[in-house]
């Protein structure tokens, strides 16, 4: 079977266990078909597009015109400024208040930040929807829920994936090179996320889902395995990138978490994003933050694979593990920051994700003890699947990815302090959890103890 065929019997599988995505076109032209899929979805609906005045410019008028001769009626499409917009709840009002003045199903036009508005729009509405994606930017697009700024703090609001997506292969290899190399990033994620399942599973902690673990990661090198392509814009690289997100996406899907695709190296993502992290003036992609986020976590496997750990000392690492009222002072004196940030709302989420994870330390020796036993098959199923840093560099290089902090304004003493905040926000078992429970988080990371980041962040 060629490649491209796997990946359509891939999809396929995919679709049939998906709970809300029924049809997922992609390839190169498919956009003109749009129209058919539509009206086959939603047999005697009218459509209302929602793009971004740039998506719109790219794409819009062959979509409408696909619609029109698909029979669809269509209304005023609601074209938002791209200047400026975000995936931010008054951008859901004024699409909700377009979409709500019609009877007409949702079209979504663009990439992350259009879907994400549109899919809780659509949802609000009462309506499902069709999206367009015009780049292959980041996984959300076949994706349970919808992340959202709302009042000033990112939130994943519940919300069903869409109907049907469309992936026109011409429109997104023609996106811009950054989105694209955005999108590289978010799947590049796969590798730590997958290692840290793996390390929940091997401990005991959280098993791996085995037909959601294979929907990301049985390709997951091959997918990976021509960034430069990515970069160039060239079709089949792009395709399969496409494709991967589209699986990923499917993942989540299916098992209604965002395990199968998320782990340490996007806590880092929404530890920044809950920071209002910009830099020159705007957030960096999702996808660019992962990244990032990507290379600090294969740090800390590199460090753990060296050591022989089924040689632990349990007692020592229990002895050192903080009591919960420790925990509940230190997070308070973490977030602390000199920078107006959304400090309440970060010191709650610290304390409710670390105290919905907090650990006894008679079960932290038992977990240890399953760590001392099982480390050597760990150790050999973690290095089998991880790239080391040099590699993971060089991948994320050559798709035109950051690979040092400083490009998207994080000073390397913030990235350092990053990592116990990152750890607190998030109550998922990741490699921040396997570094602190094991005791090694002063000499791998650096003393928890010491000063926030003294610089003003950018
Ligand atoms: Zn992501």
């Amino acid at each position: 079977m060629s490649e491209s065929l796997a990946d359509r019997q891939r999809i396929d599988n995919a679709l049939q266990a998906a709970r809300d995505t029924k049809q997922l076109l992609v390839g190169r032209g498919v956009l003109r078909d749009a129209g058919a899929l539509f009206a086959s979805s939603f047999p005697s609906h009218s459509a209302i597009l929602v793009a971004d005045d740039s998506t719109y410019s790219v794409a819009g008028r062959a979509l409408e015109e696909s619609l029109s001769a698909a029979g669809v009626r269509l209304h005023d499409p609601a074209v938002l400024p791209a200047e400026g917009l975000y995936a931010e709840s008054h951008f859901v009002d004024r699409a909700l208040a377009a979409i709500a003045a019609t009877d007409a199903i949702p079209v979504a036009l663009g990439a992350g930040t259009i879907n994400d508005v549109v899919k809780l729009a659509a949802h609000r509405a009462g309506r499902r929807y069709l999206c367009v994606a015009t780049a292959a930017s980041m996984d959300g697009y076949t994706a349970y829920g919808s992340s959202i700024t709302h009042e000033g703090s990112k939130q994943t609001f519940d919300c069903p994936a869409p109907f049907a997506v469309v992936a026109d292969i011409d429109i997104i290899a023609a996106a811009p090179a950054w989105l694209n190399a955005s999108g590289y990033a978010d799947l590049f994620a796969k590798c730590p996320a997958g290692a840290d399942w793996l390390l929940a599973d091997g401990l005991g902690v959280e098993a791996i889902d085995a037909p959601t673990w294979a929907m990301v990661q049985d390709r997951l090198c091959d997918w990976l395995a021509d960034p430069e392509g990515v970069r160039r814009g060239e079709v089949e690289p792009i395709q399969r990138l496409t494709v991967a997100l589209m699986m990923t996406g499917f993942a989540m899907q299916a098992s209604l978490s965002s395990r199968p695709a998320s782990g340490a190296e996007h806590q880092f993502s929404h530890l920044w994003d809950m920071e209002n992290h910009t830099h020159d003036g705007s957030a960096p992609s999702h996808g660019f933050k992962v990244g990032i986020g990507s290379l600090a976590s294969l740090r800390l496997y590199e460090a753990i694979l060296d050591r022989p750990l089924d040689q632990i000392d349990v007692e020592s690492a229990v002895n050192q593990w903080p009591k919960w009222s420790q925990d509940e002072a230190t997070i308070p004196r973490l977030f602390d920051d000199p920078a107006p940030v959304n400090k309440a709302a970060l010191i709650n989420k610290g304390i409710e994700e670390s105290n919905a994870k907090r650990i006894s330390r008679n079960d932290l020796r038992k977990e240890l003890t399953t760590l001392k036993d099982r480390w050597p098959q760990l150790r050999d199923r973690l290095s089998g699947h991880v790239y080391s840093v040099a590699e993971a560099r060089d991948m994320l290089a050559a798709a035109g990815c950051p690979t040092e902090s400083q490009q998207i304004g994080i000073t390397p003493a913030r990235l350092r302090s990053s990592h116990l905040k990152a750890y607190f926000l998030r109550r998922r078992y990741t490699v921040l959890d396997f570094v602190r429970r094991a005791g090694l988080w002063n000499e791998l990371i650096g003393e928890e103890d010491s000063e926030p980041y003294p610089e003003t962040p950018t």
